[in-house]
């Protein structure tokens, strides 16, 4: 290595007395152990690129970006190691999550920690400030104190339990969510809080399905109906990847599955979008459906046919079954 290891964290630069510890790597990079951010590696060339000299080149929102995702990596991931690459496309979508996500993550936290513990959580505003992805304390205390007053979470009161951070007991530093929080709780895990996006389930690496989704499926459905449609590999991290795939489908609004090929995970992750009560429509290419139709479980189900180089009406069909599904109101371009 060419210059000392750094001893402080490059990401969220130790701010709050945050405290970050060194650890060595295998390999030509920087590791870290942050209390907020998580453990990480910083190869040699991204260090140098991004974060050397002591001063992050990158901006606040940024860096805050950064130690969110890496803290909300850590559960999922074993490790995580920048580079110049990953880093560059990580920049490109760079924003915070909006607050009514913040709202999202922060019920969450707090109705993992009850289950998880049965005596709520000791909100730490320093660390949950970037779980949750706030780009600040203040800002996170101001969402923290909007919930109490919508009535979503609330301080519990308990003088028996010893909060692990401070010495003695700090009443009301222990968090746990009223009945109405739990019922925002159960709606999210359930995916009854859908996102603005459609998910796809299909065989990836057919020349033809992969020009047909890409080229045809994914803008009609963003011109029609102004809903993104991502498959795995928009949202592909390093990482278990049935985790991502089941929080993508928990929170899209809608799934679409090409059975052409009849891909095993297809058939799942349509079967795991169905269990959560979300519309699930089926595409099929119309000559290997006349041939040897799909899966008998979803034979007699919405699938929309379709064939190469004619796609006008398999697009306008799939558009009024997206809308009927979704409630939406019908436009003179569908059918
Ligand atoms: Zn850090």
């Amino acid at each position: 290595m060419s210059s000392p290891q750094p001893n402080f964290c490059p990401i969220c630069l130790c701010a709050n007395n945050v405290t970050c510890k060194n650890f060595r790597t295998q390999r030509d990079s920087y590791g870290f152990y942050c209390q907020a951010c998580g453990s990480f590696e910083i190869t040699e060339s991204a260090y140098v690129s991004f974060f050397e000299n002591g001063t992050s080149k990158l901006t606040p929102v940024q860096r805050r970006c950064l130690s969110h995702s890496l803290c909300t990596y850590r559960d999922t991931y074993e490790a995580i190691i920048i580079t110049t690459s990953w880093i560059e496309k990580f920049l490109i979508n760079c924003y915070l999550p909006t607050a009514s996500i913040q709202a999202s993550n922060l019920i969450r936290l707090l109705g993992d920690k009850v289950r998880e513990t049965g005596v709520g959580h000791f909100i730490d505003d320093v660390i949950d400030s970037v779980r949750i992805g706030a780009f600040n304390v203040p800002m996170f205390n101001n969402l923290r104190l909007e919930l109490e007053k919508y009535g979503l979470i609330q301080p519990l009161e308990c003088d028996t339990i010893p909060n692990p951070r401070s010495p003695g007991f700090i009443k009301g530093d222990r968090y746990g969510l009223t009945l109405k929080g739990w019922e925002r709780y159960e709606a999210e895990r359930q995916g009854l809080v859908a996102g603005k996006y459609g998910f796809i389930a299909m065989k990836f690496g057919d020349a033809t399905l992969d020009k047909f989704i890409s080229d045809i499926i994914k803008p009609v459905v963003k011109e029609s109906i102004n809903y993104d449609l991502i498959d795995l590999r928009d949202v592909a991290r390093a990482g278990i990847i049935d985790n991502i795939m089941r929080e993508k489908i928990r929170d899209s609004a809608f799934v679409i599955a090409d059975l052409t090929h009849d891909n095993y995970g297809a058939y799942w992750e349509a079967g795991y979008a169905e269990g959560l009560g979300k519309p699930v429509i089926y595409l099929c290419e119309k000559t290997k459906f006349d041939n040897a139709k799909t899966h008998f479980d979803t034979n007699h189900c919405t699938t929309v046919l379709w064939s190469e180089g004619d796609h006008e009406l398999s697009s306008a069909e799939l558009v009024a079954t997206l809308r009927r599904s979704l409630n939406l109101f019908p436009s003179s371009k569908s059918i």
